[in-house]
């Protein structure tokens, strides 16, 4: 009997003991850290990962249950991803088990066997050659016909799996000799045999780097080791094609390469280069995989058979064969970190350990970099690359601020708007407006006393949806009937208040009756395929006015486009959260992207009633990173991130006093510790509420905990989670730890 410890899909740091049984395994004992094996647990079996071999258990010997099955010889991590996920497990607080599970795809998780199909196949055999010469089947014409069908085939044979009809003759041929039936091993050819052969690459689409590229190119490609760099370039700047050149040399090498992207459906564009270039082995990770095809995928990267790997957050845990770089798109992109459920991990910062476990280079690209990363390029740590001009043309954009206090403003657009629209519309060019509230409109009042529809569960105004006529929430989903009358007072006098997407369509409609409208929000592109249809209706321009949420700003390439707007940026200006001006930095400079893409000159437009507001003076006059530095500045002398270290814990529950109390215990703890080690330094702020206070039913609750010092914070956070079950605090509360928080939602 072997003792091991394992690890479940729960969110515990919490490991058990198990006896092995020599008979579940062959002559050699060669289960390794890693395996999964099937445990019984209470009165359920579960799959279990091994993560050690202990030498003795604190469960006394005779209690130790014993494990039912082994399912893997070998340990189902290479040992390069075992180490990046042990090292997050512990960074993030989260039980190694759930960081493990998680890793894996779901096939897996599940306990199917890690082994490719083999096939089973019918096969000719020279009898059967003979007889076709012969012609000794000439009588039975059905046998002759899937005879000779199967000498065509020759090698491969012919899958039986798809021939249930003609199972009969088949048997009947098997009986006469004629043929075999078998399997077929699942071969793999190495893609590293093509490389000889110069159509690996498709050449002709290759471009002639400008010198701003090469040079980055060639740093990159020239450095050796591990290395970060941040790719910081100007929208149509080129960052793909340098992405395609770096991609090239390394697989010409024989290695693989880890593209990923912050949404595949949202931008194609990058993929298709890719695909377009290579004639390689190419695996998309895309959201439309069956569980089958995901497996599948996760097993020709972990085999070195695919060349290179496209995907979003998760295919960070791609294992590979023989990994040679990671590139990161987008990398300021909010989608890389995990915020609602699972273990809250980031993606980009989890590509900086794994290229340094590999020692070799990650790319992080970006025409708006987070302060973060260019914390990092001023500390040494990463190396800075910059594009600052755009590859095509030079077609400058002009930049404008239209002041909403000064003029007529109908249902959000103003009289100015239209009329640039109205200009750039009968050049023949198309407009976009970004407007980033979906619906009718965000409000509905009413006019004689002021009530407004409300979700209970949230306490915030619900929506309007017009074309569906209902309420809907947009923090919890709940649905409602549209009220007749108001609930305080009566009144059947009820308006909106505030412009959505949906809204804007039905006025714009009304104002260019002439000009076809595409609309793209989560509402308008539910439907499979609805999205696809849009986008080629603005691309043969039978769509000429383009209205759209944050959808719309990522990476599409309009070319016709030489207008776009912002419609209400406001809000943004003066948000609690210290990242809001940031993100409203990067959002505005992504989609004044969208704007002259093409040959043709761009403007892009900004309404606003805060035209003095300095962010916006700033970054209008200065550019994008004269803006990043002055907030770094201002970062740096309020002591927040990425200056200081911060952790957040997020609790929750249906009762607010509970949640309270909660994190006051966590406070006290924090406070204590701190004066018992002579720690100095920890800022403890809270228990405050969430920026959404109440979200379906449940109240939410804040601790942050905040250290000039990451390792001072991690070291506090890991003696917490070491002593966590001592605390007797209240089951009822619902509580993660979010380490370095995007957001305080
Ligand atoms: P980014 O991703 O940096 O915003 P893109 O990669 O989309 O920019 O490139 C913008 C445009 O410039 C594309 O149409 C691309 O084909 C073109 N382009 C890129 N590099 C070159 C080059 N070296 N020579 C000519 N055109 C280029
Ligand atoms: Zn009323
Ligand atoms: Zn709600």
């Amino acid at each position: 009997m072997h003792l091991i410890r394992v690890a479940l899909a729960i969110p515990l740091m919490q490991y058990f003991d198990y006896l092995l049984d020599e008979a579940l395994l062959d002559e050699k004992f060669a289960l390794e850290v890693g395996s999964r094996v099937v445990v019984p647990f209470g009165r359920q079996r579960r799959i279990a990962i091994v993560i050690d071999f202990p030498a003795q258990s604190e469960v006394a010997e005779g209690q130790l249950k014993q494990v039912i099955e082994v399912l893997d010889r070998k340990s189902i991590f290479n040992p390069e991803l075992y180490q990046l996920l042990r090292w997050a497990a512990g960074y993030y607080q989260t039980g190694l088990g759930e960081v493990l599970f998680q890793a894996l795809p779901v096939k897996l998780r599940q306990g199917e066997p890690n082994q490719r199909a083999v096939e089973a196949v019918w096969k000719i055999l020279p009898q059967g050659k003979a007889a076709l010469e012969n012609g000794d089947l000439r009588r039975a014409k059905k046998q002759q016909q899937e005879l000779q069908q199967l000498s065509d085939a020759g090698e491969e044979g012919i899958s039986q799996q798809n021939n249930a009809f003609s199972r009969s003759i088949y048997s009947a041929l098997l009986e006469k000799e004629l043929i075999v039936s078998g399997r077929l091993e699942y071969q793999t050819e190495a893609w590293q045999t093509a490389l000889s052969n110069e159509n690996w690459l498709n050449r002709q689409n290759k471009l002639r780097l400008n010198k701003q590229q090469a040079l980055a190119t060639g740093a990159i490609h020239f450095a050796t080791g591990f290395n970060c760099w941040l790719l910081d370039g100007v929208t149509g700047s080129g960052k793909t094609e340098v992405y395609l050149h770096l991609i090239e040399n390394v697989l010409s090498q024989g290695k693989q390469v880890l593209l990923l992207i912050p949404e595949i459906g949202l931008t194609p564009q990058i993929v298709r280069h890719v695909t377009n270039r290579f004639n390689l082995p190419i695996d998309i990770l895309h959201s439309n995989l069956t569980d089958t095809q995901r497996l599948l995928a996760w097993q020709r990267a972990r085999s070195g058979e695919s060349a290179v790997v496209i995907g979003t957050r998760s295919a960070l845990f791609t294992q590979f064969q023989d990994l040679g770089l990671i590139i990161l798109d987008e990398e300021h992109d909010l989608s890389y970190k995990q915020q609602d459920s699972g273990w809250r991990h980031h993606a980009r910062d989890l590509a900086v350990i794994r290229a340094k476990n590999n020692n070799i280079s990650l790319v992080l690209g970006s025409a708006t970099p987070s302060l973060e990363s260019l914390a990092n390029v001023a500390s040494g740590k990463y190396r800075h690359l910059v594009l600052n001009q755009r590859a095509m043309n030079n077609t400058a954009l002009t930049h404008r601020v239209l002041d909403l206090k000064k003029q007529r403003v109908d249902l959000g657009l103003s009289e100015q708007l239209l009329h640039l629209m109205q200009q750039h519309l009968e050049k023949g060019n198309q407009v976009l407006l970004f407007l980033n509230r979906r619906g009718y409109a965000p409000i509905l009042l009413c006019h004689e006393c002021g009530w407004i529809a409300q979700c209970e569960h949230c306490d915030r105004p619900f929506t309007y949806h017009k074309k569906q006529n209902i309420l809907i929430c947009h923090h919890c989903d709940r649905k409602t009937k549209v009220p007749r009358q108001c609930a305080k007072c009566g009144s059947t006098h009820l308006i909106t208040s505030g412009v959505g997407t949906e809204q804007l369509e039905t006025v714009l409609k009304e104002k260019f009756p002439q000009y076809g409208i595409a609309r793209i929000d989560r509402d308008s592109t539910a439907r499979k395929g609805a999205m696809e249809i849009q986008l080629q209706q603005i691309k043969s321009k039978q769509s000429r006015i383009l209205i759209g949420t944050q959808m719309l700003a990522k990476g599409h390439h309009f070319p016709d486009v030489t207008l776009v707007a912002m419609v209400n940026i406001d809000g943004a200006l003066f948000s609690q959260d210290f990242r809001s001006e940031e993100r409203l930095a990067q959002l505005y400079v992504q989609v004044a992207g969208r704007a002259g893409r093409g040959d043709k000159a761009g403007e892009v437009v900004l309404q606003t009633h805060f035209p003095q507001h300095p962010l916006l003076q700033t970054l209008l006059t200065q550019g994008y990173a004269e803006f990043a530095m002055q907030a770094l500045q201002l970062r740096q002398s309020m002591g927040l991130p990425p200056f200081a270290a911060q952790a957040l814990f997020r609790a929750r529950s249906k009762n607010s006093e509970s949640a309270v109390e909660y994190l006051t215990a966590l406070e006290r703890f924090f406070n204590h510790y701190c004066l018992q080690n002579n720690i100095n330094g920890l800022q403890i702020l809270g228990p405050i509420e969430a920026l959404q206070a109440k979200k379906a039913g449940q109240f939410h609750w804040q601790l942050l905990l905040q250290h000039s010092s990451r390792a001072v914070l991690q070291y506090c956070l890991s003696y917490f989670a070491e002593i966590k079950s001592q605390l007797n605090l209240n089951q009822n509360v619902h509580m993660v730890l979010d380490v370095d928080p995007q957001d305080f939602s």
